[in-house]
């Protein structure tokens, strides 16, 4: 064999980046609705709305459990405002199978606690307990917005939505002056700013000559939203960045933004199936919650509400539920950990994946001894691939990091537990679960295409 030929055995990673001008506008283009999406939709409530809102304009209609379909009904159903699951009626019946993309929509942020007002020394605070992994030190000194609902005690709701608007007022985490954090830097940063530490400022002025910036804060949020401080104990506040998605480079191509992690894979799956025409399998869609915390309760994809989604689908085309279980497959799209060379000790650049190379498909994540993960079969690696090399959709392998360095989880695991064959798949992203995540405008796209071709197989 010559060597020429010999290096043709050799797999190369392939690249994300277009060559083609017309092609390099469809990322531009794409990128742009992404940005809208992220910009607009910062919780999991928020691309519910934006999900639905995009899908019903595409005729989607809602979905009855049950209600009666045939093939070309698009159809979207949305769990408790917190979850939400699109579906297409393929040619073919349900019981040759579907296919699925799950991702999620909740990111890392901070929750305010169910009493969280209270004032300490001329200052008006939230409490707040952190939702997801997150460095707790990157919270500090960053604008925050509050986001959620709040249910008066008759049981009127009232929507807060403060600090996109640039008009808006922010809120805001203090952080100890260096000048003397000399015992605060002594300590790891896993203990520096502790989970009791991060404190919402809310406002600074008191109510009247005898003070009470508490009561001042309060006063305010009756007038402005007819509510009490006994109301915010049934509600559902949360702060995230304000920070809006950026370019990043001379050369424009990354995107830095707070919750890529994972709407960043929720948004191309969304894209896919509304852009769509009729499939063959049906295609189904499911945007979860609670993923960040292990995918439990009634809207996380641990709960029976997704497979019974599938199910009620079967049955409203009087198709076999078991059989279609049998023959789906489900891409798990959430975002992989890219190569960063500025850490380069907690990866092993051989099996790791990087920005501008493609969709990340990772055959198992866990930690340690693969606990806690879906492996996914070397047969299932094998259909996914092919269609996505069928399509010329750039993709590569790799783990999170280094064997004994930690590890993750995705929703592949409760995929499989309904017995249904799953990949995990999605896009590298550099600094996960930080206050601004980064990744590459062209491995984004190939998301959209990965997610495009794997609903058309
Ligand atoms: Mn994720
Ligand atoms: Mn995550």
């Amino acid at each position: 064999m010559e060597r020429k030929e010999a290096e043709k055995l050799e797999y190369k990673k392939p690249c994300s980046v277009p060559k083609d001008t017309a092609e390099l506008l469809k990322v531009e283009e794409f990128i742009k609705d992404y940005r809208h999406f992220i910009d607009n939709a910062k919780t999991e409530r928020g691309a519910v709305n934006y999900a639905e809102g995009e899908a019903v304009a595409k005729g989607f209609r809602p979905y009855t459990l049950g209600e009666p379909l045939k093939t070309g009904d698009k159809i979207c159903y949305v769990n408790r405002e917190k979850s939400v699951m699109l579906a297409v009626i393929g040619k073919k019946p349900l019981s040759e199978g579907c296919r699925i993309i799950a991702s999620h929509i909740d990111n890392p942020r901070l929750d305010l606690k169910p009493q969280p007002l209270y004032e300490n020394s001329g200052i008006a605070y939230f409490k707040t307990h952190y939702y997801g992994g997150i460095k707790k030190y990157q919270w500090t000194a960053v604008p925050l917005e509050l986001h959620g609902v709040v249910y008066r005690a008759d049981g009127t709701r009232v929507d807060i939505n403060i600090g996109a608007d640039p008009q808006d007022p922010v809120f805001y985490i203090s952080d100890l002056m260096p000048h003397i954090g000399k015992d605060q830097m002594s300590k790891s940063a896993s203990e520096f700013i502790s989970g009791e530490g991060l404190n919402i400022i809310n406002g600074s002025l008191p109510f009247d000559e005898d003070g009470g910036v508490k009561l001042k804060v309060l006063s305010i949020l009756n007038e402005k939203y007819g509510i009490t401080e006994r109301d915010l104990i049934t509600s559902e506040l949360t702060a995230v960045p304000a920070i809006m998605s950026r370019e990043v480079g001379f050369d424009r191509s990354l995107i830095a933004a707070y919750g890529h992690d994972d709407r960043i894979c929720a948004y191309p799956s969304l894209r896919a199936i509304i852009d769509g025409d009729i499939p063959e399998h049906t295609s189904v869609i499911m945007l979860a919650d609670k993923e960040e915390i292990g995918s439990y309760g009634v809207t996380g994809l641990g709960s029976e509400s997704y497979p019974d989604f599938i199910r009620a689908l079967c049955e409203s085309t009087g198709e076999s539920y078991l059989a279609c279980k049998k023959a789906s497959i489900c891409l798990s799209a959430d975002v992989g950990g890219a190569y960063d060379p500025c850490y380069a000790e907690a990866y092993e650049a051989s099996n790791s994946v990087y920005l501008n190379r493609g969709v990340a498909i990772s055959k198992y994540t866990g930690s340690r001894g693969k606990g806690g993960c879906s492996d996914a079969s070397a047969e299932t690696l094998s259909k996914v691939t092919q269609i996505f090399d069928k399509a010329g959709v750039a993709w590569q392998v790799g783990e999170y990091g280094k064997v004994d360095q930690g590890g993750a989880g995705t929703v592949a695991s409760e995929i499989a537990h309904y017995g249904i064959e799953v990949v995990d798949c999605g896009v590298p992203i550099l600094s996960m679960h930080s206050v601004t995540e980064l990744a590459s405008k062209y491995d984004i796209y190939e998301m959209y295409k990965a997610s495009v071709a794997f609903l058309n197989s």
